[in-house]
């Protein structure tokens, strides 16, 4: 097995900022890195890792991990004893072992000839999995600028946790009166009481869905318990969620969860922990970070066990160097992927 490591900049339409990055500012560009693994038949596997200094990974964290990994202890027929490895090679790097886990996945899936949504024998519904999309924290009149902008998306998230937020929702329903709308604080609100009263405020809007991580994840369970039985809106754990872990907490604390690949190092155990948390009655998101197609592409294969998409990665930038499942007007669809096996990705021509 061969292994190819690359790293790439996105390019962000916006500026992007959220609640645990305001001091700096924002970003117009995120780094990702790619991984190509080819086996000795020429068998081609494609994964991405879109690393978070949230989660301690960065670009060059990844990167160093990725060349510590021998590709020939990789095996798309043994993707489990693979993921063992990786462990031993070092903890944590959850995002730069999902890149490795997706791309085997990729190989396994296209072995077979079919989609990876095959390859999981879950199948994928045309016309039934919309995303939601994102508008970053800004001042009140980008808001409109970029709401305006987002007319084809029928759900937008709206991120929180700044000096404006009673305008920016202001300003985001002068123009979407009624849209679906999801709050995401990023742990914005530094204690039960402030996050309630926000809480309480959003809820008198009847089009707002749930509230993503209101409080830091470092947050007591009993503040958390406090605030799941007194807020009139679903909580929804994210930066509380990063995997099987926290399966435990997340059931008695929150009443939903965001799943990410890059949280779960890939798509092996992104699905198990989907299962884990619907079979606990714990409804679920598949989220993502500023990715490519890549990324995006294989958390919408796990489409149909999650109650929620906010896979928009891909669309929030310029320059996504990969084609795959389109979301015009938001919805996932498979039918004009470039292909139908594997992520069903291809490099954009
Ligand atoms: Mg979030």
């Amino acid at each position: 097995m061969k292994i190819k490591i690359w790293e790439y900049d996105l390019a962000l339409t916006h500026t992007w900022t959220i609640a645990s990055s305001l001091g700096s500012g924002g970003k117009n560009t995120y780094g990702t890195v790619f991984v190509e693994l080819t086996d000795d038949s020429g068998l081609i596997g494609i994964g991405e890792s879109a690393p978070s200094s949230r989660y301690a990974e960065n670009v060059r964290s990844v990167q160093t991990f990725l060349h510590k990994v021998d590709p020939n202890r990789l095996s798309f027929s043994d993707i489990f004893s693979s993921m063992a490895y990786l462990d031993r090679v070092a903890p944590g790097n959850a995002s730069a072992k999902g890149a490795i886990n997706i791309a085997l996945n990729d190989m396994a899936a296209k072995k077979q000839g079919v989609s990876l949504h095959d390859f999981f024998e879950i199948g994928f519904r045309e016309g039934k999995h919309v995303t939601s999309f994102t508008i970053g924290i800004d001042s009140p009149e980008k808001i409109r600028q970029k709401v305006e902008e987002a007319e084809q998306y029928p759900i937008l998230k709206l991120k929180v946790g700044g000096p404006n937020d009673r305008e920016n929702i202001a300003a985001l329903r002068s123009v979407a009166p009624t849209k679906t709308v999801r709050i995401d604080g990023n742990e914005g609100w530094k204690t039960p009481d402030e996050a309630l009263k926000n809480i309480e405020w959003f809820a008198k809007d009847p089009n707002i869905e749930f509230i993503e991580q209101p409080m830091p994840a470092t947050t007591a369970a009993k503040d958390w318990q406090w605030l799941k039985s007194r807020s009139p809106l679903p909580i929804m754990a994210d930066e509380n969620c990063i995997g099987m872990q926290d399966l435990g907490f997340v059931v008695d604390n929150f009443h939903y969860a965001n799943v990410k690949l890059c949280k779960t190092a890939g798509v092996s155990q992104g699905y198990e922990l989907l299962n884990a948390l619907r079979n606990n009655g714990v409804k679920t998101m598949l989220g993502c970070m500023i990715e490519s197609s890549v990324l995006t592409a294989a958390a919408a294969h796990l489409a149909e066990k999650t109650d929620f998409l906010d896979i928009d990665g891909n669309i929030l930038i310029t320059n996504d160097p990969y084609v795959g499942p389109t979301s015009e007007r938001g919805m996932i669809s498979f039918a004009k992927a470039p292909n139908g096996v594997g992520l069903c990705v291809a490099r954009r021509a």
